[in-house]
């Protein structure tokens, strides 16, 4: 069998860096303080359960724990986390992706300046939470056109995205919110590994007889991977997390198989199911 893996798949350089910077503080020489990161560290359920055994585990909640070091993924987290981590005695180890961080900084520094701030993003989502904790939570949340129709007139606005976000939603809301202001600072923050790594599923997709996607299925842009290898051939896209989880049977009738990872797919996980299928 014929094995394509996509140009761009697996982690991306957020993710790589917060995973090194957590194994190389496990590794620290004389670490006495239990390590536990804030939520799980990535979407990935196999991952996630093997820095468990390593002694990292996840908590929801400052409240949770009374000592040790906290690690604060790359989604980034609201200021007031700081501040009560540091109120706790607890050490910070910061994974925030450097461009989560950027979006951060911007918001703190327009709000500061009397700017109302809209984050083009999903509420829910653990990124754009922490992005609105810089702005004291006042931050217009929106992703989708119709939500823009229901501002009225404000004096300035500073606008940023979810790093996720598609940039063609971005600039649509970005449009129509030229005409509610007499002052627009937009800053187009999306980040190009998602769309980098899109991209290079769908070329993939189109030139194999079938796909297998990597990722947890919690995994909002693994779904997306997954979601795209449908729309071009809905019959042969497989979604697994680990090579346990690989359909053998139904794949041996394919002569092309396309592999895509979502960003939270570590690259031995996806080098072990390279491996498998090229022995079919
Ligand atoms: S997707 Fe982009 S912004 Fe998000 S963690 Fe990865 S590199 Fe950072």
């Amino acid at each position: 069998m014929k094995v394509i893996l996509a140009e761009h798949s697996g982690f991306c350089f957020g993710v790589e860096k917060a995973i090194n910077t957590v194994f190389s503080k496990m590794n620290e020489e004389n670490i006495d303080k239990r390590l536990y990161t804030l939520g799980p560290l990535i979407h990935n359920t196999h991952v996630v359960n093997e820095l468990e055994k390593k002694g990292i585990k996840a908590v929801d909640d400052l409240d949770d724990i009374s000592n040790g070091i906290i690690i604060i993924r790359s989604h980034g987290v609201p200021e007031e986390v700081y501040e009560k981590a540091k109120l706790k005695g607890l050490e910070i180890v910061d994974t925030t992706c450097p461009y989560v961080k950027r979006i951060q900084n911007i918001v703190k520094d327009y709000y500061l300046i009397g700017y109302t701030i809209i984050i083009v993003g999903s509420p829910d989502h653990p990124e754009v939470i922490g992005i609105n904790g810089w702005c004291n939570n006042e931050a217009i949340i929106i992703n989708s056109i119709d939500q823009t129709k229901n501002i009225s007139f404000i004096d300035k606005i500073c606008l940023v995205s979810q790093t996720t976000m598609p940039i063609e939603l971005f600039c649509e809301i970005s449009k129509d919110l030229e005409n509610k202001t007499n002052d627009i600072k937009k800053f187009d923050t999306i980040c190009t590994a998602t769309k980098r790594r899109q991209d290079s599923t769908r070329n993939l997709a189109k030139e194999v007889d079938a796909m297998v996607v990597i990722g947890d299925n919690h995994s909002s842009n693994t779904k997306k991977l997954l979601e795209i290898c449908h729309s071009i051939n809905p019959d042969a896209a497989f979604l697994i997390q680990s090579k346990d989880e690989l359909p053998i049977d139904q794949l041996k009738k394919y002569n092309v198989i396309g592999v895509t990872a979502g960003a939270s797919a570590p690259s031995w996980i996806i080098k072990d199911i390279v491996e498998i299928l090229k022995e079919i």
